[in-house]
Order: C-alpha cells, then structure tokens, then sequence
C-alpha cells in the first residue's frame, strides 16, 4: 500500500517536546525549512538554498500554526504533530499524545532538564512514545553537553546514549562527530549547508574513540549479537549499530542523544536523519484498543490498510481557508472520499466530502488516506475533538476517549 511513494513503514508521526524557550518553534521551523526543500518525493535540492529563499519561507508564515504538519525527508513521510504547552495531564495532552508514534525531546545545552522539561518527558514515558533528545543552543555560553546528558540519565531516570558529538562549543560550536559513521560534519555557512570531512580530526579522535565504544557497550546490553562481539573485541558494523539503536529506542529501552544549534542551522539534517532511522513507524507500535460500543467487548486494531476504518479525530480547528477541519489519525483500514463513515462517539453517521493533507505552507486535496497517516477532515459537523470514527458494521470507541452518548443510533 503507497500514497505517493510512500508506505506505512515510511510515516513517522512525531511530536516536539520541550521546556518553554528550549528551543521547540525554531526546531520545528528549521525542519519545515529542510524539509521544504524537497518539493517533490525523492527530489533533493541540496545546496541549493540562499537566506532569500528562508527569508521568502518566513513571510509566507512558514510555521506550525495548525495541528499537524506533512513534510518529506528522504523519501519518509513526516507528520509533525503539535504537542500542547500544558505542564498538566488533560485529555488535551492525552489526545495529542496518543496520536505520536515518537517524539523529538529538545533540551537548552545551558539551562539542562528543567523542571517542564521533566513534566513533558513523564507524560511522555507514560503513554510510552519512544524518543530522541536532542541538545539545542550548542553556540550558547555555557553549553555542555555532558552536563544535560547526566540530567537525562539523573533527574530522567532515562538511559542517554550519545549517537553525536560536539567539535567545540558557544562561540566555537562549529560542527558534529557522528558517532555512527564515525565521520564529522564540519558547518560552514550560515544556511547550514554541511561539509562532510573524510577523517575525525585529529584534536577529537581519542574522544570519538572512547564514545563509540561506550555506543557499542550500551547497545550490547539490547542486542545479544553486539554482546558477542563486544566480548570477542570484533567489530560492529554500522548497520548493525543502526538496527541495535533502532530496536532499543523503539522499546523504550535507551534515548539516541543528539546535538545541535537550530538557530545557526547546524545539527537539523542530522536530526532529521535520526528520525527517520530510530523513531517508529505506524508498523512498529503496539496495536490500539477499544470497545465495541454495542456489545462491551474489547477490540484490538493493528495498523493494516485492508482492516475495518477506525481513526481519531484529535484535534479541531477552524482553517483559515477552509473552515472548520478535523485532525484524524487513521489507526486501520482506509478511508476514501464520499465515504459515509460512524462517529461511534454519538452514534451519528457523517459523510466524508474532502480529505486534506496539511503541509507547512499548503492543503492538498487527497482522495484517500490509509492506515498510519493523519489528514484534515473539512464538514464534519458532529466530530468533537476525541472521538472515534470508524466503519458502522465493526463499530469502535478508542479506549480512554470521549465516552459515547447515551442512545447509539445506528439507522
Ligand atoms: P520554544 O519556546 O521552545 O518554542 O523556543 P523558541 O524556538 O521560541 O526559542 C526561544 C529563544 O531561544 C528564541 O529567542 C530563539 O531565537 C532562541 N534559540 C532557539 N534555538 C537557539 C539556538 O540554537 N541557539 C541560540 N543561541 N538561541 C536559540
């Protein structure tokens, strides 16, 4: 099953989560900003890019302002899902957590794991979104890396393993170790645009050397096959180190640790690749449950295509230009536009006449969205935020959402 190109495994439906001023909207701007580059599947305009061209972004309003935003990175499908502020536990939080697969936690290199920042990562465990961290405002006085990395592990109780390295810091923040490749990443304009250096350079070798074995040491203890090798003192690929790190973010078991300035563009692309390469797919996560609303039993769904449709709706907002939208996040099946589907929250039937994807900058009319992908829903007059949409004939409310109205009409 694709949509453009794209395939479940492709989708990575992401949140932003930080402490206030941490760094979150410029994060978010400076993917939108990459990722925009990319104008069609597959079509990099690397280098391409000049200031005008952000500046131009920018008066165009180029920020998240609506629910969830879809972008593309090296042929993946992106949905960059808006996490409330809230320090509190609502069902606004609930709701948009529910619908993130994975999240980005941003973290200021100055001021560390502070206390919102904590708040965000408990919601976060609990609803168990597997997560990167990654360390933003590296050109501040007063960065340093290590220092919020024994935050995370301390105040966290999280198990960071940094996949980056810093080459220098504050005013000398001038480019990044990957710890994977074992290659640096030297920046050299204002855009961000990289240099990738053949070799580490020499002042950082012993250092690259000593956190890429640490890398291997943490991923022995998730996978047995690195174990071995550790023990054997044998090498570890570099595929076999992706899938280890991949595997352990995925079951919560570690927390790829990056860093980077969003404000001088440095550490986004890497960022963006990490997303791609250790956050989930829709493929990746445990099935969703809910309850028949006519007969009390439960019912699991996994995220298959041809399943009975059962979305989300998490999210309404008046649209500028199309008026009221439902954000929905389709767990099964597939839906089409014309189709009549069941809001088995009040039991009322609703007729599905358009079907939007959000980018950053434009709404794209679609005709069908499948399991995995989250679209905009316009005229859908009885869909309240929390409620459940699916297929009349295997109706669904998704546990812990808006209980159903008292009399459920299925005429
Ligand atoms: P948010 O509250 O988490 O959304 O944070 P913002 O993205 O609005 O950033 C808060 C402030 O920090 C703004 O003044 C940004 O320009 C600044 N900022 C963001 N990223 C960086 C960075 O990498 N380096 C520096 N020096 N400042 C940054």
């Amino acid at each position: 099953m694709s949509d453009g190109g794209i395939d479940i495994r492709s989708i990575r439906n992401i949140g932003i989560a930080a402490h206030i001023d941490a760094g979150k909207t410029t994060t978010s701007e400076r993917i939108l900003f990459y990722t925009g580059k990319i104008h069609k599947i597959g079509e990099v305009h690397e280098g391409a890019a000049t200031m005008d061209f952000m500046e131009q972004e920018r008066e165009r309003g180029i920020t998240i302002s609506s629910a969830a935003t879809t972008c593309y990175w090296k042929n993946h499908m992106i949905n960059l899902i808006d996490t409330p502020g809230h320090v509190d536990f609502t069902m606004e939080v609930e709701r948009s957590l529910r619908v993130l697969d994975g999240a980005v936690a941003v973290f200021c290199a100055v001021g560390g794991v502070e206390p919102q920042s904590e708040t965000v990562w408990r919601q976060l465990d609990k609803y168990k979104v597997p997560r990167i961290a990654f360390v933003n405002k590296m050109d501040r006085v007063g960065a340093n890396f290590f220092d919020v990395m024994s935050q995370i592990e301390e105040r966290l109780g999280a198990t960071p393993v940094p996949i980056q390295l810093p080459m220098g810091c504050e005013e000398a923040f001038a480019g990044i170790i990957d710890l994977v490749e074992m290659r640096a990443i030297e920046y050299t304009d204002e855009l961000g645009t990289r240099m990738e250096l053949e070799e580490i350079p020499q002042a950082y070798v012993d250092e690259a050397q000593k956190w890429r074995e640490r890398l291997v040491e943490s991923l022995a203890e998730v996978d047995d096959e690195i174990m071995e090798a550790y023990l054997d003192g044998k090498e570890v690929s570099r595929e076999k180190i992706k899938e280890a790190l991949r595997f352990g973010t995925i079951n919560l078991k570690l927390v790829p640790l990056l860093c980077g300035s969003a404000l001088k563009n440095k550490g986004i692309q890497l960022l963006l690749d990490a997303v791609i390469d250790y956050l989930p797919s829709p493929l990746d996560i445990p099935p969703i449950k809910g309850v028949n609303p006519l007969t009390g039993e439960e019912v699991v769904r996994h995220t298959d295509p041809e399943g009975p449709l059962t979305a989300l709706a998490f999210k309404v907002l008046v649209d500028p230009y199309v008026g009221r939208v439902v954000y929905t996040r389709i767990y099964c099946g597939t839906l089409h536009t014309g189709m009549s589907v069941l809001n088995a929250t009040t039991g009322r039937k609703e007729r599905v006449g358009r079907i939007l994807r959000i980018h950053a900058n434009k709404r794209e009319d679609i005709d069908s969205a499948f399991a995995g992908t989250i679209i905009a829903i316009p005229g859908l007059k009885g869909t309240r935020t929390g409620d459940t949409l699916c297929d009349e004939k295997e109706p669904i409310v998704l546990e812990g959402m808006n209980i159903p109205e008292p009399v459920i009409s299925l005429a």
